[in-house]
């Protein structure tokens, strides 16, 4: 019998095998504690499991689905950058960032849904990999326990941002936020849980009516349809402004809250631009969240430190919730897939 990843469990499932093999139910709640809370990487260490079940378990599943490959530190503000393998030989990466830059403030890890990503986006590295696979639940919980494992901190705060597109792997995704979220899982609270999405508008959908209590982030990134489009390919099939309606019409009666990305580029931070925004949204528990374009990749503009001033003034001007989110780990592949790209030769 090949081995299984038994962070694919989702609680339920843990419960129906433990009940399946003759143990307890309430063996699952230990294993989970076990797992996540004491980030276990041995079955040898359950010790209020018998000396019989700890054999079991060991013959039966896997409790690492990742390898650790690379770690790398930026110098400028303590930002990590992880290069993982998969069991198949794929690589994944995942960042640990320290957001006031100290080990009690917040910390978040920024997780890899997918290995590469089939939506296209022109400005992303992890395009150019393209689509290999979905990450098991296991793959991307694991992403959290090596993390807390390598650094000694535990992470408050964790973003759906990683390479791929979370939504295209929507089952696997929310089982790990649950996972996440419970109190014998990782026991991260659900507002400090963020799902990105490049606008897959029956994702949204679905996940607003289903009354996941994680936080919504969409890439906007323009607010011309036809410029989107050259962009971000999704434009076509889920226009943005339907998006916009859909939030409009959902949002009053459910209680995600949601953040608009909008990477700034040179040729869309203009006052109409912002003009536009206003009018996109109501806004309230939607927030705007502007990113300066890093780099001049891709033959994308970007855009000049006083463009960028005036453009979050003009926003700030129309009473726009808006923050700014700063470039970080720029001298460790801060962007993501720039890490795996290098694996994927490109
Ligand atoms: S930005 Fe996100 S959704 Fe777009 S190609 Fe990159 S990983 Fe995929």
């Amino acid at each position: 019998m090949s081995q299984r990843f038994i962070k694919n469990f989702s609680f339920h499932e843990a419960v129906d095998y433990f009940r399946e093999t003759g143990e307890k139910e309430y063996r699952a709640k230990q294993l989970f504690i076990w797992l996540y809370e004491m980030n276990a990487d041995s079955f040898d260490v359950m010790t209020n499991f018998s000396k019989e079940l700890r054999n079991r378990l060991k013959k039966e599943f896997i409790i690492s689905p990742l390898t650790l490959r690379e770690r790398l530190v930026s110098k400028k503000d303590g930002t990590e950058k992880f290069l993982f393998e998969t069991r198949d030989g794929q690589f994944i990466e995942s960042v640990f960032i320290r957001n006031d830059g100290s080990d009690t403030g917040r910390l978040t890890v920024c997780v890899s849904s997918q290995i590469g990503c089939q939506m296209g986006c022109r400005f992303c590295q992890t395009a150019k990999v393209g689509f290999r696979r979905d990450l098991q639940t296991a793959e991307i919980l694991d992403q959290l326990s090596r993390i807390r494992r390598v650094t000694g901190l535990k992470n408050n705060n964790v973003v759906f941002m990683g390479m791929g597109e979370p939504f295209m792997n929507y089952e696997n995704v929310m089982k790990a936020a649950d996972i996440m979220n419970y109190s014998f899982g990782f026991h991260i609270s659900a507002r400090k849980i963020t799902i990105s999405t490049s606008g897959l508008m029956d994702h949204i959908e679905r996940f607003i009516d289903e009354k996941r209590p994680y936080n919504l982030a969409i890439s906007l990134n323009d607010t011309v349809s036809e410029k989107r489009k050259l962009y971000m390919p999704v434009e076509k099939k889920y226009p943005f402004a339907k998006i916009s309606k859909l939030l409009r019409e959902k949002l009053p009666a459910s209680k995600n809250r949601v953040t608009i990305e909008y990477v700034m580029r040179k040729d869309n931070i203009k006052p109409e631009d912002a003009a536009r925004l206003k009018k996109m949204f109501k806004y309230g528990r939607i927030k705007l969240n502007v990113i300066p374009l890093s780099r001049g990749e891709y033959d994308l503009e970007v855009p000049a430190a006083d463009e960028i001033d005036d453009f979050i003034k003009e926003l700030e001007s129309m009473n726009i919730p808006v923050s700014v989110r700063k470039s970080l780990g720029s001298d460790i592949c801060g962007a993501c897939g720039q890490l795996s790209g290098k694996k994927y030769d490109l």
